[in-house]
C-alpha cells in the first residue's frame, strides 16, 4: 500500500495512493486512520512529507564504495548521526541553498525506513515488525560545515530544506536489493543496489534500537551509495536552478529544485 500526506486547499489529510486517485483516511495510518468514502485526484492536491518524523537518525559510510570514495574506512560498527526534523520538506518543495553556507551543497540519495511500532532493543530478526514502510531520501550536505568549519555534521546536515522525503511511503516493499538512483539535471550520478549495504536493514534497525527508542514515524535513512558531488573531479555542488531525483526501485521519484534562500 502506499500512503501520503496531502493538502487539497482544506489543510493536511493522510490518504492512500491507488493509481492517480487518492481514498482519504480519518487520520494517520500509523495511529488509527481509517478509510473514508472521500475520494481526491492526486494532480489536484499538493503533497506533503509523508511523515512528520519525531526522529531522524541517519547512517554515515553505509556502502563501502562510497566510504572509500570520501577518504574513509569501513567501519565495523555503523556510524550515526542525527538531522533536524525541521529539514524535511516534501517532493517538488525547494531545496535552499543557505545563506550563509550556499556554495558547497551535496546531494545523497538513500533509502528510508519509517518505523511503526515503538521498540527497544529489537532483534535483527524482529525488525519487519517495527517497520511500517519505506520512502526516497535526499541526505543534502552543506560540505564546507561537514567537514571542514565544524568538524561535526549536525549543521552541515540540518539547515532548513535538507531532508526532502517522499513521495509516498510504500508498505509492501523488500528493501533487500533494489537500485538507489540519484538524477542530477537528468544525468545518472549514483546508482547502486541497497544489496551492497554493509549493514542491511534488519541490522540498522537492531543497531540504533540499541541505544535510543525507536517510535512510530521515526525516519532512519540508510546510507548514500558512491557518485556525490563532493567526491568527483572536479566536485559538483548544487547550484541555483539544479533539480535532483532520487529514484528508489519501486518507490517512484522524489523530485526537488534547487534555489537560493
Ligand atoms: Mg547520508
Amino acid at each position: 500500500m502506499k500512503y501520503l500526506r496531502f493538502d487539497d486547499g482544506g489543510g493536511a489529510k493522510w490518504g492512500e495512493l491507488r493509481g492517480e486517485e487518492i481514498a482519504v483516511l480519518s487520520g494517520s495510518p500509523l495511529e488509527d486512520g481509517i478509510r473514508t468514502d472521500e475520494t481526491r485526484a492526486l494532480a489536484k492536491v499538493k503533497i506533503l512529507p509523508p511523515v512528520q518524523p519525531p526522529n531522524i537518525v541517519a547512517l554515515g559510510k553505509n556502502y563501502a564504495e562510497h566510504a572509500l570514495e570520501i577518504g574513509g574506512v569501513v567501519l565495523k560498527e555503523p556510524v550515526v548521526f542525527l538531522k533536524a526534523t525541521s529539514a524535511v520538506v516534501a517532493h517538488g518543495e525547494d531545496i535552499l541553498l543557505p545563506r550563509t553556507h550556499p556554495d558547497e551543497v551535496d546531494y545523497e540519495a538513500e533509502l528510508a525506513v519509517v518505523i511503526g511500532k515503538t521498540g527497544k532493543h529489537i532483534a535483527r530478526e524482529k525488525a519487519k515488525e517495527y517497520i511500517f514502510g519505506y520512502t526516497a531520501a535526499n541526505d543534502v550536505s552543506a560540505r564546507d560545515c561537514q567537514q571542514r568549519i565544524d568538524k561535526q555534521w549536525a549543521r552541515g546536515k540540518s539547515f532548513d530544506t535538507f531532508c526532502p522525503l517522499g513521495p509516498w511511503i510504500e508498505t509492501e516493499f523488500d528493501p533487500s536489493d533494489v537500485m538507489v538512483r540519484l538524477k542530477l539535471n537528468g544525468q545518472t550520478m549514483q546508482e547502486q543496489s541497497t544489496r551492497d549495504l554493509i549493514f542491511d536493514v534488519p541490522a540498522i534497525v537492531a543497531h540504533v534500537s540499541g541505544f535510543m527508542t525507536l517510535t512510530p514515524g521515526t525516519v532512519i535513512l540508510t546510507g548514500t551509495p558512491a557518485g556525490v558531488g563532493m567526491a568527483r573531479t572536479p566536485p559538483v555542488f548544487l547550484r541555483e536552478g539544479d533539480v535532483t531525483e532520487v529514484e528508489i526501485e519501486g518507490l517512484g521519484v522524489l523530485r526537488n529544485k534547487v534555489c537560493r534562500e
